[in-house]
């Protein structure tokens, strides 16, 4: 039995018409954003972030058109990918903070890791990439650290040369660009103005990283305006997100 969000009522078709209506709402925003500041919308990608969710919703999501999904926490994001394995052309973005202690978990399922944050982590991604059939390479993005305390996950600005550098050792990694949250009480378009500049000192090492996931449900509009080509939203189309015990 699937549950909903708040009242624990089964995930029926009117939870699923409300999903598709925030969805096309989203996407409709998004187009004229872009229109606005002059941009492409094609060149934007929607990671439609579905923690907590049940893989029911994935689905619905796939029928609807969407293929990048965002999940945070492991195990629950490898459950949800095996429970999904018939959709076709799923792409799947590990979001979270990742302790290196399951980096060989997160790299059996994931397509993207968006966290990676220090070196302890691009090393342990690595000897885990060592251990199975090398297809392609895995695609990640550095996590910056937008606040003065990089507490809570992401690369310090002053270390992220350092970093990039490490990343650009590997033949089996391809850094895509640039990931950031913006920090609450600080205007988006400021946090993120420092996010493209800082995008733009990877690229000087690495000419083909030039992504920048950055926006979430409260603030994608003035991520696109700041350069956004990957946007992670949940709340804004999945609606609320189920209070887990
Ligand atoms: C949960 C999460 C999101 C999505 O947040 P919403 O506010 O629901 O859009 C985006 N990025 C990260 C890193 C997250 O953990």
């Amino acid at each position: 039995m699937v549950f909903d969000t708040q009242a624990g009522a089964p995930l029926g078709d009117p939870a699923f018409a409300a999903v598709t209506e925030r969805l096309a709402r989203v996407q409709d925003d998004i187009r004229a954003t872009c229109e606005q500041v002059g941009r492409d919308s094609e060149s934007v990608t929607i990671i439609a972030v579905t923690k907590f969710h049940p893989p029911e919703l994935v689905r619905h999501l796939h029928s609807l058109g969407l293929r990048d999904f965002g999940e945070s926490r492991h195990p629950e994001s490898r459950d949800k990918t095996q429970a999904t394995r018939d959709l076709e052309g799923l792409r799947w973005h590990f979001i979270g903070q990742l302790q290196t202690n399951k980096a060989r978990h997160v790299v059996a399922y994931a397509n993207c890791i968006h966290s990676v944050d220090r070196i302890a982590l691009v090393d342990a991604l690595v000897s885990a990439l060592a251990q199975r059939p090398v297809d392609a390479p895995l695609e990640l993005f550095v996590q910056l650290s937008l606040r003065e305390d990089a507490g809570r996950g992401g690369v310090a600005d002053r270390d992220l040369e350092q970093l990039v550098e490490a990343i650009a050792q590997h033949d089996s990694l391809r850094l895509r660009g640039i990931m950031a949250v913006a920090p609450l009480g600080e205007e988006p378009d400021v946090a993120f103005a420092r996010a493209r500049a800082a995008s733009l000192r990877v690229q000087a090492l690495m000419p083909g990283a030039s992504d920048l996931s950055i926006g979430m449900s409260g603030d994608y509009r003035s991520a696109l305006s700041q350069g956004a080509t990957h946007l992670r939203i949940g709340a804004a189309i999945t609606g609320p997100r189920p209070v887990r015990a």
